[in-house]
């Protein structure tokens, strides 16, 4: 006797997804998903968020497009980079030496990602460390993929670069023992963004929960400092807390993801000013 195991094709979270963020995504009832950027960023950005788009919308090793980005203008005020109801708002400013350089966060409503927003901190990028187009094209292309439900292929700031800007470097550029460089998606970004997206379709669109998602809660913003993004869930090999869950009082909740700041030539992280993480086993 032969069992056939039904499929599964609405809403079934896929089983296997090694670096998809908690496996969160948005809603949508055919691939490919739209999501559109709203452009929050000036002119020394929109090269940066423009390519990463465009690249998130190529994929590389045969996958098929499941999401597909679209920058829309938006012009809001990038230092509160409200998140707007439906899409990714992508800002950048100087948000001070808060420790961060890039940073993603999604507001979960429903089980399903409402809205998103990427955050480029220019305080460092205006700095000769970070100044240079391969860093800005990597976070810029991290931060926003952070809000398609992706997470990191590799924390370890220190190994090779596995030619992905979802791995941790302290080399964008790759070469020597690094390797590639690190500023544009690889295959298996592209995978896991299949695995997530692919293996099934909801309900309903994501426009129908906007109703949910502009409720006060889950609409504020994210906040630029650890005391606002609520409890660590996940830290880097450094031992720096990199993932945060905030849940409000409805039962939304707010995901924050951190690129913090690191030194050119030193294992050690640099502490951020604020609610400074511990050393792992502390
Ligand atoms: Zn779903
Ligand atoms: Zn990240």
């Amino acid at each position: 006797m032969v069992t056939v195991a039904p499929l599964l094709l609405l809403d079934a979270r896929p089983a296997q997804a090694s670096h998809s963020w908690s496996n969160y995504h948005w809603s949508r009832t055919s691939n490919p998903l739209v999501l559109r950027l709203g452009d929050s960023v000036n002119s020394s950005w929109d090269g940066y968020l423009h390519t990463a788009s465009a690249m998130w919308n190529s994929p590389v090793g045969g996958f098929p497009p499941v999401v597909s980005t679209q920058v829309v203008y938006s012009g809001r005020d990038p230092r509160t980079c409200r998140p707007v109801s439906t899409r990714t708002e992508v800002c950048n400013a100087t948000y001070g030496q808060v420790g961060w350089l890039g940073l993603a966060q999604i507001g979960i409503s429903r089980g399903h990602i409402a809205h998103g927003v990427a955050k480029m901190n220019d305080t460092y990028f205006n700095q000769a460390q970070y100044n240079t187009p391969s860093w800005r094209q990597l976070v810029m292309c991290q931060e926003v993929a952070h809000t398609f439900g992706l997470g990191h292929q590799d924390e370890n700031f220190n190994n090779a670069n596995l030619g992905s800007c979802m791995d941790y470097t302290r080399a964008p550029d790759g070469g020597g023992t690094y390797g590639p460089s690190n500023v544009a998606p690889n295959a298996h970004d592209f995978q896991q963004l299949f695995t997530i997206y692919g293996g099934h379709l909801d309900l309903l669109a994501v426009a129908s929960s906007l109703a949910a998602a502009e409720s006060p809660s889950s609409a504020r913003s994210g906040g630029n400092s650890p005391r606002e993004w609520g409890i660590p869930t996940a830290r880097d090999p450094d031992g720096f807390p990199n993932h945060y869950v905030r849940t409000h009082g409805n039962g939304d909740q707010t995901l924050t993801h951190v690129f913090w700041v690191r030194t050119n030539n030193s294992g050690q992280g640099v502490a951020p000013t604020v609610n400074a993480p511990r050393a792992r086993g502390n």
